[in-house]
């Protein structure tokens, strides 16, 4: 049972370079903050510029370290990380649910996922296959190794603190590359607790650098460093045009996750009943910030009034609460801002004709908690509509059929997820033929798993993670033409 001790942990949370923990950044210290009580839980370091370049340097050698362990001993490592991870759930998903909010349940799911990531790059860090080209001469081979990138700089968001980065240091890690990596300022503890379960099983020190602390100035010194040779986010449609202008200025690689806007098509053959209990477990997961998180609901009018009914009757009956609290079903937003973007959201809908038909107030006034929201007859006039809203928002409004709905799927530059719940193998067709996204979910909604890809299109990224194409991404292709001594 983990409760004052775990509460303590956070207190460990450190910057890692180098394999020695470093307290105290560059620029100082600064609190972690508790969205569900307001309170500090901890004083962690802020870094900058200082340990960004201190952090590239390092990497350069651990490189050349790192890559040069075979294939199946980089796997034994990453695997062993896995297991030490799963020896510290507890730890893990306290610290997780302290720091961003979500119910601990969910915090236990998050962290096992990430295990599971580093488990199943390790098998694929000795499959990282090459090829042999038939050459156009007798005396000629060619062959095609696959070789890592070299120094990889990642950047990870707060939402899902332990498997977005894992998504990133594992297959980078299994492809040979080193990784510094900075995870998002309000959530550091379970990227530290990651980082330092790698270095404990036998990682080379210099292979993984950790820092945090002022995002502008980290990423400009990372990615104009020029040890680094492949920049990787998960963050904002915002940032990510940032880092990948910087990076392309230099012609470096890069992995963009960003936001989504996801729709979700309820065609006139859909099981409604499916279709509303799947909506009641997934959109307000994580309080609705995921950038998977179903969004736009584009109900055939037949089914509308239905629909509405059954998403708000569950949405009012879920539990809100401090997410360390065993009946939460739905924590804190992450952070005052979240919060407060998801309030003028909602105040801009309603003034412009939609219908609450759950929530869309926040509660209570300590911890940043905003209710399960259904707003119906919602419009794309509404900045709702146009904005990643990043929380507990289910958005719907009617549509007189499927050209319509996926008229207003498409509408918008985001393209990362989007689903549709149908019976009918001919609907399903004609939306997997059109629809503008980098994952389609037919009759569920969750996707990311280790081996699947997992990517967007548009403003929603570029790149995908997870499954073979993420490794790929770690990894370049290096002809060797040989011709036999004449
Ligand atoms: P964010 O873009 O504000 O930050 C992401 C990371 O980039 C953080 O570590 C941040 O500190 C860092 N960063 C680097 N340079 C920065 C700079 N110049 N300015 C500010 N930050 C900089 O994103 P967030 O608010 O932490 O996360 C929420 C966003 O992430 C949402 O848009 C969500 O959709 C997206 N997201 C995408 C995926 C995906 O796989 N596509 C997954 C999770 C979250």
């Amino acid at each position: 049972m983990m409760t004052e001790e775990a509460n303590m942990t956070a207190e460990q949370t450190c910057f890692l370079i180098d394999g020695k923990r470093i307290d105290t950044g560059s620029l100082g210290v600064y609190d972690l903050i508790d969205p569900a009580t307001e309170e500090k839980i901890a004083s962690v370091p802020r870094g900058g510029r200082v340990e960004a370049e201190d952090a590239a340097r390092l990497a350069a050698i651990g490189f050349r370290e790192w890559s040069a362990v075979a294939p199946i001993e980089r796997g034994r490592i990453l695997r062993a990380a896995a297991t030490r991870m799963r020896d510290e759930i507890e730890d893990a998903a306290w610290e997780i649910t302290r720091e961003q909010g979500k119910p601990l349940a969910q915090a236990r799911a998050e962290w096992l996922g990430a295990a599971d990531a580093f488990d199943w790059f390790a098998e694929e860090a000795r499959r990282a296959y090459g090829r042999i080209i038939p050459s156009r001469a007798a005396d000629m081979d060619w062959c095609v190794r696959k070789r890592p990138v070299g120094p990889v700089a990642a950047f990870t968001p707060w939402n899902f603190p332990a498997f977005t980065v894992a998504q990133k240091l594992a297959p980078a890690l299994a492809a040979g590359c080193s990784v510094v990596l900075k995870p998002a300022e309000e959530t550091p503890s379970a990227a530290w607790r990651i980082c330092r379960s790698l270095l404990e099983v036998g990682l080379p020190p210099k292979a993984l650098a950790l820092i945090w602390g002022a995002p502008a100035e980290i990423s400009a010194a990372l990615v104009a460093a020029p040890q680094i040779a492949k920049i990787t986010l998960t963050g904002s449609t915002r940032v990510g045009r940032l880092l990948a202008s910087a990076a392309g200025e230099r012609l470096k690689k890069t992995t963009m996750e960003l936001g989504g806007h996801n729709p979700v098509i309820v065609a006139r053959d859909a099981d409604l009943g499916h279709a509303i209990q799947a909506t009641a477990q997934w959109k307000f997961r994580n309080a609705g910030q995921v950038c998977i998180s179903p969004t736009r609901f584009l109900v055939d009018r037949s089914l509308y009034p239905d629909f509405v009914h059954g998403v708000a009757q569950a949405a009012r009956e879920i539990v809100v609460g401090k997410g360390t609290e065993p009946a939460t079903q739905m924590g804190p937003m992450a952070t005052a801002g979240q919060r407060d973007k998801v309030e003028r959201l909602v105040e801009d809908a309603v003034q412009r004709g939609a219908r609450i038909e759950a929530g869309g107030t926040r509660i209570g006034n300590c911890g940043y908690f905003f209710a399960p929201t259904v707003l119906a007859d919602v419009t794309p006039q509404m900045q709702v509509m146009n904005e990643e809203p990043f929380g507990p928002l289910a958005l719907v409004a009617p549509v007189d059929d499927l050209d319509e709905a996926l008229e207003e799927a498409n509408r918008l530059p985001y393209g990362l997820a989007a689903y549709a719940f149908t019976t009918c193998r001919e609907t399903e067709r004609r939306i997997a033929g059109s629809i503008e996204a980098g994952m389609l979910g037919i009759n569920h909604f969750g996707l990311a798993v280790p081996e699947t890809p997992f990517g967007g299109v548009h403003d929603s990224g570029m790149g995908s993670e997870g499954g073979i194409e993420g490794m790929d991404a770690y990894l370049t292709p290096f002809l060797i033409s040989s011709r036999s001594p004449a």
